[in-house]
């Protein structure tokens, strides 16, 4: 059998814990072989992102028809796009290559208030990107910022927000729970056929950076080896748990103590 590939279209983190990096280690280590395309540079570290900047149209389009000219993808997870011309070269290469098993984490704003996507090229992701992709994995100021709703991440509001989206062209939806009211993690899959959640204990941690680029990678490459969408869903997230449970290991050394920080899973 041959080694999957699964290549991760997203921006670049420095810190090492989100994007790229997080990504390429995930898939890694769940079995499968990373190819990579950066979107965007980015500045950041514990505190927060501090700055960013896109690469070019061309230059997205040259990494991705390079590799794909060449080498066979099995899924693809796509996280930070920065801006419209460089959704519009992702849905060329979709297309152009036949990708199939795409993940979708819409990354709009990082935890300490980064826009990492513009404003005008949300509806463009929606109306162009959305239909291509297997799955939309969005967080709960996510959906909300899509639907123009306030759900305040209660259980029973989950198929109100999943039709939303549906509604907007995504063919599967994750809601993800880590930023709701439920005392437990709950992330809900919503394919047309019903819903299924996947609920772990939540953990009481500081390394937090990079959970959804995580969950979307390990997602991506759990389809990458053939296994069902729930299958990838339930097994995804008990990676993150373990990642989240054994994360306190990663001691990196902070040049100030007692400031409060965004930390890597691992
Ligand atoms: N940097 C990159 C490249 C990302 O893709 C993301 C989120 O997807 C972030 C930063 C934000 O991570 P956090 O929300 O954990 O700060």
């Amino acid at each position: 059998m041959h080694t999957p590939t699964v290549l991760t279209i997203a921006g670049f983190d420095p810190y090492g814990g989100a994007g790229i990096q997080i990504d390429t280690k995930t898939i890694h280590a769940l079995g499968g072989y990373a190819l990579s395309a950066t979107t965007a540079i980015t500045a950041q570290n514990s505190q927060g992102v501090v700055g960013t900047e896109p690469v070019s149209s061309e230059m997205l389009r040259l990494q991705l028809a390079t590799l794909l000219d060449d080498v066979n993808v099995d899924a693809v997870k796509i996280g930070m796009l920065s801006n419209t011309g460089l959704i519009e070269v992702v849905v060329d290469m979709i297309k152009q290559y036949q990708l199939t098993n795409i993940v979708l984490d819409p990354v709009l704003v990082s935890s300490s208030g980064m826009r990492l996507l513009t404003m005008d090229a949300i509806e463009v992701m929606v109306s162009h990107l959305f239909p291509l992709c297997c799955l939309v994995t969005p967080n709960l100021m996510e959906t909300n910022t899509l639907l123009g709703t306030e759900y305040k991440g209660a259980l029973k509001e989950n198929l109100l927000m999943a039709h939303g989206l549906f509604e907007l062209g995504a063919e599967c939806v994750l809601l993800k729970g880590g930023h709701t009211l439920e005392k437990e993690a709950v992330d809900c899959l919503v394919e047309p056929s019903g819903m299924a959640c996947f609920s772990t204990p939540r953990v009481e941690t500081s390394h937090t950076h990079g959970t959804g680029c995580l969950l979307s990678s390990a997602i991506a490459t759990h389809l990458s080896k053939g296994l069902s969408l729930k299958e990838s869903v339930h097994y995804a997230k008990d990676f993150l748990y373990d990642k989240l449970c054994c994360s306190g290991g990663l001691k990196l050394q902070y040049q100030e103590v007692n400031i409060s920080r965004s930390e890597p899973l691992f």
